[in-house]
């Protein structure tokens, strides 16, 4: 008998050989984060009882765009960088999403991020669906007007997709207010007039809200202490550990220390520091601002950055990148509650393990909505021209973070569902139901 190579095609009219099994399994290929949002989607359509064709619908983004980013560098050479917008559902109004400057984003990791993002909408329900875009690069490696080139050519790109009726973009990991000036101005330039909404988390100089810089912080301690009490830990007598010292993660250990919990643990992408009497948060900030990271901070021990998720403390508040907690240290976690600052902090794995572990985890889509909340308060001002006081921002935060975490708790409570699933069935459902009554074009 003829052996027939695989590649090889069969001559005609001679029996076809059995193709022969590669003699080492092919790998498993890793399992992304967009595996992780399809599971915990899968997961509620199951609960929901979702039509398969809707389940179909929804696990799969509506529009997506990948653009080539030339970059004039400072010496003169040209550089190519990738850039993605990704928009997942906008049933309930226009998408809405940060924007990611960072060297590990890929299309997948977008995908995944603007399917959370539909859903955080839809469970603080804001009138918007979810979107979200990024940049493959580190930021450290580019001057300032270098990112300046690179946000005005990628914001050119994508220009045609986004819009204040079409989808709004946002900071998020590696971008600010002023990556925000940049993209408002650029779009505005091709319109011909300036056009505030199209971007939130603006500078206050051209339209952005008081209380946005704080406000994804803010949401996720204001649900850390709901959480806390509803573990029968007052905040005052408990320790925390954060993760990540950026715009969520600095505020966050802030506003903890402010109502009176002791933060021990804090790490950045440099490395990590402890102090088990607590941080002076006030003098770490003024580190910071100094040096440019945690590291360094006199009154504190140096530990290794990844121990930060094993301190022992009752509150752990991961606010850095996806999938730090996970099946190789799930089980080392000695936090009782985890609050998630960043987006798929925990990987399905770490989940699973958690709950049977008996750790309380408030997930991303509800414990860090603050700031899609804030943004949705910063385009209703605009749309008023009438500006709300700080104060009125904060308390009007906190009312809506909190209405949201006792629903979520209600629903899981009645239907013996993790905080997780419940907040996911809640959102999904929603935008099930504006799908349904606008029903399917054409
Ligand atoms: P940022 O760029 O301002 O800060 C990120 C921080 O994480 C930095 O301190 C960085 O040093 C640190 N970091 C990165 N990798 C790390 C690692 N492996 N270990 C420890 N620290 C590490 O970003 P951000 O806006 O604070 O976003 C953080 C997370 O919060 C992301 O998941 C983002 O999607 C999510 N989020 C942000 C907002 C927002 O309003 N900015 C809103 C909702 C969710």
């Amino acid at each position: 008998m003829t052996v027939i190579a695989n590649d090889t095609p069969p001559s005609a009219g001679g029996p076809a050989a059995p193709p022969q099994p590669p003699s080492t399994p092919p790998p498993v290929p890793e399992r992304t984060v967009l595996d992780d949002a399809r599971e915990q989607l899968a997961d509620a359509a199951a609960v929901l009882g979702l039509p398969g064709d809707v389940h179909a619908m929804l696990a799969e983004p509506r529009r997506e765009v990948s653009v080539s980013i030339p970059l004039r560098r400072d010496d003169g050479t040209i550089e190519v960088l990738r850039g993605y917008r990704v928009q997942h559902n906008y049933s309930r109004g226009p998408g809405k999403g940060g924007v990611r400057f960072d060297a590990r984003v890929d299309l997948d990791e977008v995908r995944a991020l603007a399917m959370w993002m539909t859903w955080k909408c839809a469970l603080l329900d804001v009138p918007y669906g979810g979107a979200k875009g990024g940049v493959r690069l580190d930021p450290r490696r580019y001057s300032t007007g270098e990112l300046e080139r690179i946000t005005r050519r990628y914001t050119s790109e994508i220009a045609p997709l986004i819009g204040p009726h079409q989808d709004i973009p946002a900071p998020d990991i590696g971008t600010d207010e002023q990556t925000m000036a940049w993209m408002m101005d650029t779009y505005s330039v091709g319109q011909g007039h300036t056009v505030l909404g199209v971007v939130t988390g603006k500078p206050i100089a051209i339209g952005g809200s008081l209380g946005r810089a704080a406000s994804t912080s803010r949401g996720v301690v204001a649900i850390a202490v709901e959480a806390l009490r509803h573990l029968d830990i007052e905040p005052t007598s408990a320790t925390a550990a954060v993760q990540g010292f950026g715009k969520v993660g600095r505020g966050a250990a802030r506003l903890l220390a402010e109502q009176g919990v002791r933060v021990i643990a804090v790490s950045d992408m440099y490395g990590a520091i402890f102090n088990i009497g607590g941080l002076d948060l006030p003098a770490l900030e003024a580190h910071v601002d100094a040096t440019g990271s945690v590291v360094g901070f006199p009154e504190a021990l140096e530990i290794d950055g990844t121990d930060v998720l094993l301190a022992e403390v009752d509150l752990l508040v991961p606010a850095a990148v996806e999938g730090v907690i996970n099946a190789d240290n799930a089980c080392f976690v000695r936090a009782r509650l985890i609050v998630e600052g960043a987006n798929g902090p925990l990987t399905a794995d770490a989940d699973r393990i958690l709950a049977e572990r008996g750790v309380v985890v408030v997930p991303d889509i509800l414990a860090n909505a603050g700031g899609v909340v804030v943004s949705y308060f910063e385009w209703v001002q605009a749309n008023q021209a009438y500006w709300w006081t700080e104060d009125e921002v904060n308390e009007r935060l906190v009312d809506r973070m909190t209405r949201a975490w006792r629903d979520v708790l209600d629903y899981a409570a009645e239907r013996q569902l993790s905080l997780r699933l419940a907040a996911t069935c809640m959102a999904v459902e929603r935008v099930y139901r504006a799908h349904e009554v606008r029903g399917l074009y054409p």
